[in-house]
């Protein structure tokens, strides 16, 4: 557990005081007063490492002056002088992150009083950033080190604002490791049943509504696509449907924003088997994004309404599992013949889209999935792709993922893409013979958009897990991607704002 304080005065002792640096030598002028305090141990530092040249997120650990009463000093680069904006903070505060687990410690004192830009609401992006990198999953470990307890003590000359800020930042990193403790998790410990009770106990207290849709009533409701995908799984793993509910406005009859996620909670492609399936257990990411965003919603108290869909299901193999050249019937009544097993997350999600449309006529709906290797060999692991039949929601999803570090790229849809998932003895056939996999996979989705619903798919393939090198990002494992872009967005877009307050004039004349 790490706890942030915010305070305007700095305690005269503790394990490390960090220094903000800018790149310029001179553009310091404030590190320079605090600097006399430390002996001139600052420039001396400065001076005589040749490396540290203040750049953003750059390190420099020294020894702290005897009589400081700290035992070592952290100078922290923050670029040049240039107004700075949130994302930069937080990228910085990650980096310092890595700086101060390396020496061990855990009381530190950080100087944030002196950015170019809302020092206060700097400072909590500075903090939310070292949150976000603290991020760790070693549950599955015997023997590992417990988890550091960091005291941070930011001192800000306005501290009310900054925590304030980071209070509304906190809940939405909540979201973000929800969903990668959901992510990590291993498939024997997590399936379909054990996933949908780990999101009820996580978001109920938080208030939004959870229900698990078992398979009787999938059946009920006509959802023969999903239902195809789980058939081969034992008892233990049958498909579940949860439908969150969080109704932020206290408006009971507006129209909601819909936010679905593909949640196989390992996928080994059915009978048309991988060849290597190591990692699948992250083939719930888009599930375990939309998880963390409702607790993230719920946690701040979003003026917003939205209902989730969390598709869960296996994908095993068995006596019972489907097989190529099946035919199902989707909830919207369309065929699709089955040429692939392994393209089995598009079926899932045909169904909880026309679910959420027809039971909650929403105005907008985006979905997540970790859904094509294609996408993930176009766009790597640094931005997702975006498809959308609405030019503006696509705009606005990558403008607010920019703000975030969650970044996405527009993908196409189109007629030659729609065309090669047209059947030869169905309505539909669930892979696109030939044809870009991506835009295949996004065009079969789109046939289950209902009139002018506007709607938005995220191929989070190459983010949700594999990641390296990333500021506020954990290596290798589960990453939450999508949590702070779709808060981001609808923080943009969706959500009511609360009349504007005057900042309180908390500075000291
Ligand atoms: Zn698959």
């Amino acid at each position: 557990m790490t706890h942030f304080s915010y305070t305007d005065k700095a305690n005269k002792q503790g394990d490390i005081l960090v220094v903000p640096v800018f790149d310029k030598p001179g553009d310091a002028a404030v590190s320079r007063m605090v600097d006399d305090r430390l002996g001139g141990a600052v420039a001396h530092a400065v001076n005589t490492d040749q490396n540290f040249k203040g750049k953003a997120g750059q390190t420099l650990v020294v020894p702290a002056p005897a009589d400081s009463g700290y035992k070592k000093l952290i100078l922290l680069g923050l670029g040049s002088g240039k107004a700075m904006d949130s994302l930069r903070a937080e990228t910085i505060g990650g980096k310092l992150h890595g700086a101060v687990s390396a020496t061990g410690m855990a009381r530190v004192t950080v100087l944030a009083d002196d950015f170019r830009g809302d020092t206060a609401s700097l400072a909590a992006d500075l903090a939310n950033g070292f949150l976000l990198k603290s991020y760790r999953f070693d549950k599955h470990k015997s023997n590992a080190p417990a988890a550091p307890a960091y005291n941070i003590d930011i001192i800000q000359d306005n501290p009310c604002p900054a925590r304030e800020r980071f209070d509304q930042l906190a809940p939405v990193s909540a979201g973000a490791f929800l969903a990668r403790d959901l992510a990590n998790e291993p498939p024997n410990v997590l399936n379909p049943e054990t996933m949908a009770l780990r999101v009820l106990s996580s978001v109920t207290p938080l208030g939004v509504s959870v229900e698990v849709v078992r398979e009787d009533d999938m059946k009920a409701q006509g959802m023969g696509a999903f239902l195809a995908v789980g058939q081969g799984s034992n008892a233990e793993r049958r498909p579940r449907m949860v439908v969150l509910r969080y109704n932020g406005t206290g408006d009971e009859k507006s129209r909601p924003l819909a936010l679905v996620g593909k949640g196989l909670t390992f996928d080994t492609g059915g009978l048309s088997l991988k060849q290597n399936m190591s990692n699948m257990k992250f083939d719930m990411g888009g599930a375990a994004a939309v998880a963390g965003t409702m607790a993230a919603l719920a946690g701040r108290k979003a003026k917003v309404d939205v209902v989730a869909i969390l598709g869960l299901a296996r994908n095993d193999i068995g006596p019972d599992a489907y097989c190529v050249d099946d035919i199902v019937t989707a909830m919207n009544g369309k065929t699709i013949d089955i040429q692939n097993t392994d393209a089995e997350g598009r079926l899932v999600l045909a169904d909880c889209l026309t679910y959420v449309q027809r039971h909650f006529k929403p105005h907008t709906v985006i979905d997540l999935a970790t859904l094509t290797g294609a996408c993930k060999a176009a766009l790597g692991s640094t931005m997702c792709g975006v498809f959308s039949n609405d030019n503006r929601l696509s705009k606005r999803i990558q403008n607010s993922g920019v703000k975030v570090g969650e970044r996405s790229w527009p993908l196409p849809l189109g007629e030659e893409f729609t065309k090669a998932i047209k059947g030869t003895y169905s309505d539909l056939v669930n892979v696109g013979a030939g044809a870009p996999g991506a835009s295949t996979a996004a065009a079969f989705l789109q046939e289950f958009i209902e009139g002018a619903t506007k709607w938005a798919h995220l191929d989070i393939a190459g983010v949700a897990n594999g990641v390296s090198g990333h500021a506020t990002m954990p290596d290798k494992i589960g990453t939450g991607f999508g949590v702070r872009l779709l808060n981001q967005l609808i923080i943009d877009h969706f959500e009511k704002k609360p009349k504007a307050q005057p900042t309180p004039a908390l500075k000291a004349q």
